[in-house]
């Protein structure tokens, strides 16, 4: 038998939270649209298990990978796909072509390779998600390198359709820090002297900006964590915006230890018993993704009820408090 640990995903969960992402974007914008994004195997959710949950409901599916990307297709998936880090070599351009994928442009030198491809397959018109760096600093095209690249969109003018895009980095902030609007006036600042970009339709908002900020989720949100239920923020939990979890990690208690006052438990010893306690050892450890650092305390369901962990997580078990469930004990 394996070990007894499975993490459970709940597709109609994720399918109920793809749409509360629509539902918040499209408050102040009726039309908008939502990329699911799906990189990272989803989350660690299983990429083609979250496509099957989302693929009737879902405008577009967001990634990293030219292959995860042609996984979808072969899945069946005719929803627009869109690479977030864009494409990585001129190579890539007739594969993304040929599976009719969308790209970020996040340099000059990604243009420029998309001009050469595209003059030797005038049918090419990839869709572009130009990336604007509008203060996060990691991705995105700055205001002093935009005139080069408005120059390079203007040399090639059977470019596909074009979209604005930028990313916040503090949107998950509270809310009287600095957040979102110095990132909106620089992006609206970088676009202002620039006429057909009133034209161009705009994707601004990850899942903090969606919740907080739904005026942001303009023509193409992208909606991630939120979709698997996580809250982006630290003050605010996901059941607050009626967003339900997609992942349930279970396993099973392998031994039970009662233990008298001033016992240790596990390494460091870091748990002592303040009374009499039973301690459930649960088949769980951070070799199997459950993080180390959750210190003890953390809570865990037994048996349909709230208690917590005790002391430190091993590589392969956990201890929890059994003290208030007599009836709890080896499965
Ligand atoms: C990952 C990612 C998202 C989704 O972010 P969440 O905070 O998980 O909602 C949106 N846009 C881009 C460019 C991303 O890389």
């Amino acid at each position: 038998m394996p070990r007894p640990i499975e993490a459970r995903i709940d597709l109609p969960a994720l399918r109920h939270n793809y749409l509360v992402a629509r539902q918040y974007a499209s408050r102040q914008h009726r039309e908008a649209k939502a990329w699911a994004v799906v990189k990272a195997n989803a989350y660690g959710h299983g990429l083609l298990r979250a496509a099957a949950a989302l693929g009737d409901v879902a405008d577009g599916f967001a990634l990293l990978d030219l292959d995860e990307a042609i996984a979808l297709r072969q899945a069946g998936i005719r929803q627009p796909i869109l690479l977030l880090e864009g494409f990585f070599e001129a190579a890539d351009l007739s594969v993304c072509a040929a599976h009719d994928l969308s790209v970020v442009v996040h340099r000059l030198e990604q243009l420029q390779m998309l001009r050469q491809a595209t003059r030797a397959t005038p049918s090419m018109h990839l869709p572009i998600y130009l990336k604007l760096n509008s203060g996060m600093n990691r991705l995105g095209i700055t205001a002093a390198q935009l005139p080069a690249v408005r120059r390079e969109l203007e040399a090639a003018p059977a470019l596909g359709p074009l979209t604005l895009m930028t990313h916040f980095a503090e949107a998950d902030g509270v809310a009287d820090e600095r957040c979102i609007a110095w990132q909106l006036e620089r992006f609206l600042a970088m676009t202002a002297d620039w006429p057909a970009a009133a034209n161009f339709p705009v994707s601004l908002a990850n899942s903090a900006a969606i919740l907080r900020y739904p005026q942001t989720a303009h023509d193409w949100a992208r909606p991630g964590i939120m979709l698997y239920g996580g809250s982006p923020f630290a003050d605010e939990d996901a059941a607050s915006f009626g967003l339900q979890p997609v992942m349930t990690l279970h396993s099973r208690i392998l031994a039970v230890q009662e233990i008298g006052i001033g016992e240790r438990v596990g390494y460091g010893g870091s748990f002592v018993a303040p009374g009499p306690t039973r301690v459930g050892i649960v088949a769980c450890g951070y070799a199997d993704g459950y993080p180390r650092h959750a210190p003890g305390g953390t809570p865990i369901i037994v048996a349909g009820r709230r208690t917590q962990t005790l002391g430190r997580v091993s590589m392969d078990m956990l201890a929890c408090d059994l003290t208030e469930l007599p009836d709890a004990g080896v499965e």
